[in-house]
């Protein structure tokens, strides 16, 4: 993702089941002050600034390595393709009512493949626009993106491309390149890139992408993120901590050349150290993150499992680890500012007598929601079309 600032853009990401959460970069979709005001009050009232919902359990990838559909995504206790997801109204009611109950800055729509329901997204995403909220529909591409989405002011679309098509294209069929340009063709998107070290072997590999996604005239921004693994894993998608300097040394530099690419050097240096725990990123402490039931919580971040922070790339975690000791007064830096609102947040949540869990600002909370009176429904019928 992401900026805080005015010109924040910011993808959600997972890897390879990326999540970016907000950009905004089409003409209307900027975060003003006023909005990161009305943000702020918020917070103060015990409100969380970014939502993220899995809206569906289904996605016709079967990405290597996705633990979307792992079996400790969701605690242990049950699986993504275990949960009772919804559609139509049923969806449509209670992703808004999700949003009226937390009031959220941004709301990052993901899944499984959220376009799967995107009859339901054609309703979903004017309501909260109407409502104020910008969000995030973050998808491998695979679903044509419909045209008149991009007439929704506060709304973006992040496409997952995972590297060139040597690595892409045989991870992520049928979401291949030749596809993701079909189903983008006269729109305005956002690319998010989830870097694996192979994709380091050839020196030139980082500018190629980046050369490439730049020319394209659908996409505003390039959003990158590192892959993230679990604790323990031992993958060959892992990058060693030599893999980490590289990138933040070189793509920073290529920013230069390639003005779509949005990855300042502060940020840079957030991927060679990231936050040693839950408890260090702001990115856990901001976000609310709810799987397919619009019930379950995902924790301690948009992970879900038992993420290894030390080898966090995701991108939105680094921006806020970045400008968390941005200074602005003296020693008083904007993660002071950030944690401190969120205290006074918790303490009027408390105050109010809200029971109901969280406070998602205490420590490796994990729960699940009890009180969303939604039906459930069945998965999609055998031999539906998309
Ligand atoms: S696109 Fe589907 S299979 Fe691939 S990582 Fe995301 S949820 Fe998993
Ligand atoms: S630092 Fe840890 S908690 Fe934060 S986003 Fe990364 S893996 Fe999740």
């Amino acid at each position: 993702m992401w900026r805080f600032g005015l010109r924040v853009a910011n993808p959600i990401t997972r890897t390879p089941h990326l999540k970016p959460n907000m950009s905004p970069v089409q003409s209307g979709s900027s975060i003003s002050a006023r909005d990161l005001a009305r943000a702020w009050w918020r917070v103060l009232n015990g409100h969380v600034p970014l939502l993220s919902i899995e809206i569906t359990r289904e996605c016709p990838l079967s990405c290597p390595g996705c633990y979307a559909y792992g079996d400790s995504h969701l605690s242990g206790e049950t699986t993504l393709r275990d949960l009772a997801d919804f559609r139509g109204d049923a969806l449509v009611d209670g992703v808004v009512e999700l949003v009226r109950r937390h009031r959220p800055m941004h709301v990052s729509l993901v899944g499984g493949e959220p376009m799967i329901r995107h009859r339901e997204l054609n309703r979903i995403l004017p309501a909260l626009n109407e409502m104020g909220v910008f969000t995030m529909v973050v998808t491998s591409g695979v679903i044509a993106i419909p045209e008149e989405w991009m007439n929704i002011a506060r709304m973006r679309v992040a496409v997952s491309v995972d590297g060139l098509p040597e690595h892409h294209d045989e991870r992520r069929e049928p979401a291949t390149y030749e596809r993701i340009l079909k189903n983008i063709a006269g729109r305005s998107v956002n690319v998010h890139w989830v870097v694996t070290r192979p994709m380091l072997a050839r020196p030139s590999y980082l500018e190629e992408y980046v050369a490439f996604w730049n020319a394209r005239p659908e996409v505003d921004h390039i959003w990158v993120s590192l892959y993230s693994p679990q604790i323990g894993e031992e993958s060959a998608e892992r990058l060693m901590p030599e893999d980490r300097e590289r990138v933040a040394d070189e793509l920073p530099r290529l920013r230069l050349a390639y003005p779509k690419l949005l990855l300042p050097e502060g940020m840079g240096r957030a991927f060679v150290k990231p936050p040693k725990s839950p408890e260090d990123c702001l990115f856990s402490k901001m976000s609310m993150n709810y799987s397919a039931d619009l019930r379950t919580h995902v924790e301690p971040c948009v992970f879900g499992g038992t993420p290894d922070c030390s080898q966090c790339g995701c991108s939105i975690s680094s921006a806020l680890h970045w400008i968390r000791d941005v200074p602005i007064s003296g020693a008083f830096k904007v993660g002071h500012l950030v944690r401190s609102s969120l205290g006074v947040g918790s303490a009027v949540r408390k105050l109010r007598g809200e029971a109901e869990p969280p406070n998602r600002w205490g420590t490796g909370v994990r729960f699940v929601g009890q009180r969303t009176p939604l039906v459930q429904i069945q998965a999609q019928e055998e031999g539906e079309t998309l």
